[in-house]
This record gives structure tokens, C-alpha cells and sequence, in this order.
């Protein structure tokens, strides 16, 4: 699943080209770094790999989402539509924009649920922000023309899915921008690093100028530069860029084991009746990242994964509704709006919304799901033995609830 499961040569050889150089900035010294130009190549070859008009990179996916944001015009008086189920990244980049969150259900794809999409539009709402959890996808076709109907803006947060795609066209690139995370745990990484990606050029010159203090990028050097709006430094490194670079042309790699060790996963876990499969509205265009299978009941459930934790089969297994980072069940520091600085009284009174909000629609899939990472290391007799485990403890859990029944 992560890249970096794959480093070796490429990595170092492009940080050696920086380190040649000594220039770790992205921007100027055009002498001095001997035509490296690390951030702009990886841009390049994202704007090519995906097939956008335009990447922008930064410091994370969570500036990204900032700064895609921020360049579509989203701020004060804005409500954006965000699933319950994603990584906490997606409403923080909210609140950092002066936005106010809208977290609703997800349905059994694990994303956006479009009718609970439908029925969170306000006269305020500007922006529906899928988030593609997990390597899979939302449904892109629904969502679009919920925006185009009511004239939103749609913001793919891609973080997770980077490879897949909808109906022929990669995640991230679909909507009016989408974003990438390249931190240490994604499918491609640089530790820490993002990227912006949009067909629309007026949004790429804004991400391209707020990520770097608001600068043109115009001037013959950085000081001649003019600054026709106020900025931030989300700028990415030449050293990040250098990794990220490597571990992108590695990308078709990843993604071929992933598939296949998804697909002999999925093949062994589907001889157990019980179990379905997380709806995937495109299935060609899974990233396989993660395997997301559901059991009956929570009972099951929360049994079948407290014996993977006594039996040591736990490590890779994720039940996200116990998990203090990626589910609104466990956000209390949202709920409560445990902000460091005070926030405007009209947006925290909407973030504490959230607290008495029904997500029981959301609950009834989250707490019957687990996800499997996908390895991409594990050779085919790791994996029959992983699978064969998980499917003997599955079967026990099982057996005892049919018997106590
Ligand atoms: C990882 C992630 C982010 C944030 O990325 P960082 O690079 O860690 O800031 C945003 N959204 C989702 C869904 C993620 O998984």
C-alpha cells in the first residue's frame, strides 16, 4: 500500500542530483542549480500521468486542500459538503479557509451518500468535497450533477486514491481541482508533500502564487515579483520533490500488485458467505489500496476484529469506527470546537452542530466495516496464510453467534 515499502536507487539518485547542486529551494537560483528542477519535472509528470492541465505542488495534502480552497474562492460565509467518513485533514482545511464544515453520511461506497449530499444544500453552500477513501472511489457522476444543478463547486479530495479513476478519467482530476497527499503512509510518497490538480488555469495561477506568499512568479528574479494577493508558504522542497519523483515512476508497479494481491485477497474472503464488499461505483477503477469488507452485525463485527487483536492478525486490519482519526464518532475535539484561537461565534456554532447531528445511517455501515490494507511486499504464501486466518476466525466468530442464537 505505501510507497514506501518500494524505496531504493531512484529515490537516492534523485536526491543526489539536488544534494550536487545544493540548491533545496524551488523556486530561483536558476544558475547555481545547473537545470534541477525537481518540483517543476514532478509537476510535469503528474499533469501527465493523471491527465490534468495543471499540478501545483505544496508541503502536504493538507495544504493542498487549503490551498485549492482557497484559489476556488471558498471562505467566509461558505458552507462546504464533506463525508463523515474521511481523515480529519479534510475539515481542518475548512476551518483554515474561514469556512464553515457540513459533514454528512456515507453510504455503503464509503463516501458521500448523494441524497444526504442533496438534502445539506443551503442558500450558503458553495462546495461538495467528496473525499475517496480507502483507494476507491464516489460516485462522480451523481455529485456532478448535483453541483452542476445547483452551480457548486466540486473539490475531490484524492488523497487516498492516487491511480484511481472514474469511468476512464483518474481521481482528482474530475472535479473543478482534487488533491493529493504524498505523506509517509500514501501510495506514493515524499514524506511529507501535496499537490493540487485542476483543468481550470485561473485556479492553478492562484494555487500557483498562494502557496508561495503570494507571488506572480513573473518577476525576473523573486524580489522583482508583484503580489497581487496575500499568500502563505506551503512551497514543497527540492528534496521532497526529488523522492516524489522517483516514487512516481514506480507508480504502474505499485498499482499492478496492488490489483493483483487485492483480487487473490477478495477471492479467498469471498468463500464466506456472510461477508460483502464495499460498493464501488467504477470497479475497474479501484486503486485496490484497501480491501473494505463488511459482516452482518456490529457484534460481529467488533468480534470477529477483538480475536484478530488476541490471535496478532490485527496489524493492517482497520475498523475506522473505533478510530480517533478518520470517523466523526470519535471527534470530540470537533464536536466540542477545541479550536486554540477563537473562532468567529457563527462558525463554531455550526462546527458544534455536529455533536447532536444523526449519523446513524453513517454508523450502520462504518461499524459492520474493516479494511485490509494491501501489502505490496507480501509474496503469494503470506498472503493465502493472512487470508486463510482471517477467514478461520471469521468462521469461528460465526459459528458461535449461530450457536448462541
Ligand atoms: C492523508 C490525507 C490528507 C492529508 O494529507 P497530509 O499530507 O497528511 O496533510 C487529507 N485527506 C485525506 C483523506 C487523507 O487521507
Amino acid at each position: 500500500m505505501p510507497g514506501f515499502e518500494f524505496f531504493g536507487a531512484e529515490e537516492r539518485k534523485h536526491l543526489q542530483d539536488v544534494m550536487d547542486t545544493g540548491i533545496l529551494m524551488r523556486y530561483g537560483f536558476d544558475g547555481p542549480r545547473k537545470g534541477i528542477w525537481k518540483a517543476k519535472e514532478l509537476e510535469t509528470a503528474i499533469s501527465n500521468y493523471f491527465g490534468c492541465t495543471h499540478a501545483q505542488l505544496v508541503s502536504s495534502g493538507t495544504a493542498a486542500l487549503t490551498t485549492a480552497m482557497s484559489a476556488l474562492g471558498i471562505g467566509y460565509g461558505d458552507e462546504v459538503i464533506l463525508p463523515s467518513f474521511t481523515f480529519v485533514a479534510s475539515f481542518e482545511a475548512v476551518l483554515s479557509v474561514g469556512a464553515i464544515p457540513v459533514m454528512v453520511d456515507v453510504d455503503d461506497t464509503l463516501t458521500l451518500d448523494p441524497e444526504a449530499v442533496r438534502k445539506a444544500i443551503t442558500p450558503k453552500t458553495k462546495c461538495v468535497m467528496p473525499v475517496h477513501m480507502c483507494g476507491s472511489m464516489a460516485d462522480m457522476e451523481a455529485l456532478q450533477s448535483i453541483c452542476s444543478e445547483h452551480k457548486l463547486l466540486l473539490l475531490e479530495d484524492a488523497c487516498q486514491s492516487i491511480g484511481a479513476s472514474y469511468k476512464g478519467k483518474m481521481l482528482g482530476t474530475i472535479g473543478d481541482a482534487g488533491t493529493f497527499s504524498f505523506d509517509f503512509v500514501k501510495t506514493i510518497t515524499c514524506a511529507e508533500g501535496g499537490a493540487v490538480m485542476t483543468n481550470r488555469k485561473d485556479v492553478y495561477l492562484a494555487c500557483d502564487g498562494y502557496s508561495d506568499h503570494g507571488h506572480d512568479h513573473t518577476g525576473v528574479d523573486r524580489g522583482a515579483d508583484l503580489h497581487p494577493f496575500i499568500g502563505y508558504n506551503f512551497r514543497i522542497s527540492e528534496l521532497h520533490a526529488a523522492v516524489g519523483l522517483a516514487q512516481i515512476q514506480k507508480l504502474d508497479q505499485f498499482l499492478a500488485i496492488q490489483k493483483k494481491n487485492h483480487a487473490a485477497l477478495k477471492a479467498i474472503l469471498s468463500t464466506i458467505p456472510e461477508i460483502s464488499f464495499r460498493r464501488i461505483p467504477d470497479p475497474v477503477g479501484d486503486s485496490c489500496t484497501f480491501l473494505s469488507w463488511m459482516l452482518p452485525t456490529e457484534a460481529i463485527t467488533r468480534a470477529v476484529v477483538n480475536e484478530m487483536k488476541v490471535q496478532g492478525v490485527l496489524a493492517g486490519n482497520f475498523y475506522w469506527f473505533d478510530n480517533n482519526w478518520h470517523y466523526i464518532r470519535k471527534w470530540d475535539h470537533l464536536k466540542h470546537s477545541l479550536t486554540l484561537n477563537a473562532l468567529s461565534p457563527e462558525i463554531k456554532a455550526a462546527v458544534m452542530h455536529h455533536a447532536n447531528k444523526d449519523f446513524s445511517a453513517s454508523d450502520a455501515v462504518m461499524s459492520r466495516c474493516v479494511s485490509t490494507a494491501i501489502g505490496l511486499l507480501w509474496t503469494e504464501d503470506q498472503l493465502v496464510e493472512k487470508a486463510n486466518r482471517m477467514v478461520a476466525i471469521i468462521q469461528g466468530v460465526l459459528h458461535q453467534q449461530s450457536v448462541q442464537a
